[in-house]
């Protein structure tokens, strides 16, 4: 209930938003508050995470009573695989991201796309602390790093990270390989964490977790660092400018374009 009353409370911080949001509901249409007041009370078993789906033979919950799932998971190993899924969904989600950048990129690099390159600096910048001949055409550079965000993505986990052997501290980089946290790409070790979460693959909450913490460095040294790095590239890095915000950007002489969700380049 203090979650809800948290979220009731941010409902009327913003005037323009609270303006927004009372025309939606005179609609007819609901918003994230109407459907989370219509959730409650919520499963306080899901939200220990001690709620499984996993097989057909669930769904199993742990409690005092039931302390085991049908498979002999027990709460610990329940809400560390629930966690890895939820790491694994948001690494798969932000290399999604970056393949396409990377897509982007090689298309405009190979005069596929109508698409510019903004800063062709921060192009050559990279390529130059890849330690590429970055004096070269910036077409053939664009493919070129495309190619190698593509390449470091689809590596195997047997094959180190180039982005993580060059960017990491070396002090991390020894804690991580004694510790077999040294991760291969975010597809190798998406693939690794999700049938790690299939019933009976890996009972070892401890492991489990170690899994997670192998995707947050394959998603940081990859996905989101190409993420940022791609875009920047093709958008042009952002600089602090004064500008409008909120709904109150819209013109309503013009048609306004609101995009949605976690892909710059859908046009
Ligand atoms: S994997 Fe185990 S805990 Fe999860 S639903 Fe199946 S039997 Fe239940």
């Amino acid at each position: 209930m203090q979650t809800k009353s948290i979220v009731m409370k941010k409902r009327h911080q913003d005037a323009q938003s609270h303006e927004l949001h009372q025309a939606t509901v005179g609609h007819g249409m609901s918003t994230v508050f109407e459907r989370f007041e219509a959730q409650q009370p919520q499963c306080g078993t899901c939200r220990k995470g001690l709620s499984c789906q996993l097989c057909s033979d669930g769904p199993c919950r742990i409690s005092a009573k039931a302390p085991l799932g049908v498979c002999g998971a027990n709460g610990d190993v329940i809400v560390a695989r629930n966690l890895l899924q939820l790491a694994a969904i948001g690494t798969a989600a932000n290399t999604y991201q970056c393949r396409n950048l990377a897509n982007t990129l090689k298309a405009i690099g190979e005069g596929r796309s109508p698409l510019k390159i903004r800063d062709e600096g921060k192009l050559q910048r990279m390529c130059q602390g890849l330690g590429w001949d970055h004096t070269r055409p910036v077409s053939e550079l664009a493919v070129q790093f495309a190619d190698f965000m593509l390449s470091e993505i689809g590596k195997q986990d047997n094959e180190p990270m180039t982005l993580m052997d060059l960017f990491a501290v070396d002090k991390r980089k020894e804690v991580w390989k004694e510790k077999g946290l040294y991760a291969g790409s975010p597809s190798a070790e998406v693939l690794t964490a999700l049938t790690k979460c299939m019933t009976n693959i890996s009972n070892d909450p401890i492991d489990l977790m170690n899994t997670a913490l192998r995707l947050g460095l394959a998603n940081e040294y990859v996905g989101l660092w190409g993420i940022t790095v791609i875009q920047d590239i093709l958008l042009g890095t952002p600089e602090l400018v004064k500008g409008a915000a909120n709904i109150g950007c819209l013109d309503p002489g013009t048609v306004n374009i609101v995009s949605n969700g976690h892909q710059p380049v859908f046009a």
